[in-house]
């Protein structure tokens, strides 16, 4: 790690610091913050963010669930699971790691969910908070994390030209408008964009979000850019990698995120705030 990494671990303690007193209150009054994480089939990356979510969620004294469905569930029957979850009091939030299998319409289990319970804002509901900057529902857990990185570490948002590749319902899209809802002048690229290394040029904060190994180098970068990198990939040699090409970039910005350590972590810092948030308010 370098000088000018922005370091996911020191902002995912900050955030713990304090959520440990607002989880000891919710303890006096008999309640324990409880997340289930619905997974289907085995998918390595999603088994491997399942454990790190649960491990960092129960050093807090989180409760989590492991809801394990084989990949060949029926969708009815994964929405009815999603149903129960709804009514058991003792959970808070519910997290649905995704990718569906294809034979699983990924909106129709989302809107099974509760929004009160939805702390990974996949629902309608939290959606349209989001698109209204209304307090509903809750934003997705990686999109808040990249703005909790730059809030931690002081990196102004208002005013700034953010370029933010990807769209995804996951990240960009809502990213991009949380963005702009603090003010900044944001830009979203997708794969139709056209002379992309040239707007991301333009960025005083460059986020990537494509899921393309290490595709970000030194000709989309200004020299005094903040770079946020969300992606996890792995490369041709099955070795984990960002969106952004680090050793190229790091010397030539001036701040960026590394992969891993940066915005994974705070990721999962993020849903364990959600999950307490959620039962703060239930
Ligand atoms: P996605 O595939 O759903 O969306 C990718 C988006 O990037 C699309 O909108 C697409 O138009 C755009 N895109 C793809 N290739 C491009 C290119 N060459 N040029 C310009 N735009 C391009 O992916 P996603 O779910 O949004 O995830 C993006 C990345 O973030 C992945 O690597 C994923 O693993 C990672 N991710 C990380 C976290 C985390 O906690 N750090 C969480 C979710 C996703």
């Amino acid at each position: 790690l370098r000088a000018n990494d922005l370091k996911g671990g020191e902002v995912a303690k900050a955030m713990e610091s304090a959520l440990a007193p607002r989880i000891t209150a919710l303890k006096n009054r008999r309640m324990i913050p409880t997340l289930a994480i619905v997974r289907v089939g085995e998918n390595p990356g999603d088994v491997y963010y399942q454990r790190s979510a649960a491990r960092r969620c129960e050093a807090l004294g989180i409760t989590v669930e492991v809801f394990a469905f084989s990949e060949s569930i029926a969708e009815e029957q994964l929405a009815n699971e999603i149903l129960n979850l709804n009514m058991d009091e003792r959970i808070h939030g519910v997290l649905i790691l995704r990718p569906l299998p294809g034979h699983i319409d990924d909106r129709a289990i989302c809107k099974a969910l509760d929004p009160k319970k939805d702390v990974d804002g996949v629902t309608d509901r939290s959606l349209a908070g989001i698109i209204k900057n209304e307090p509903q529902g809750f934003a997705p857990c990686t999109a808040r994390a990249c703005i909790e990185i730059l809030k931690h570490f002081k990196i102004e948002i208002a005013g700034k030209n953010i370029v933010v590749i990807g769209r995804s319902l996951v990240v960009g899209k809502p990213l991009s408008l949380m963005l702009t809802a603090l003010d900044a002048t944001v830009t979203v690229c997708h794969t139709k964009t056209k002379d992309l290394p040239a707007i991301a040029r333009g960025a005083d904060i460059l986020v990537a979000a494509a899921g393309r190994s290490r595709m970000i180098t030194k000709e989309y970068v200004r020299e005094d850019a903040v770079v946020i990198d969300v992606g996890i990939n792995t490369d041709e040699n099955g070795k984990l990698s960002g969106d952004v090409d680090y050793n190229g970039v790091c010397d030539a910005v001036s701040a960026i995120t590394p992969v891993p350590g940066g915005v994974g972590t705070v990721t999962t810092a993020v849903l364990a705030a959600q999950v307490v948030e959620a039962a703060e308010r239930s």
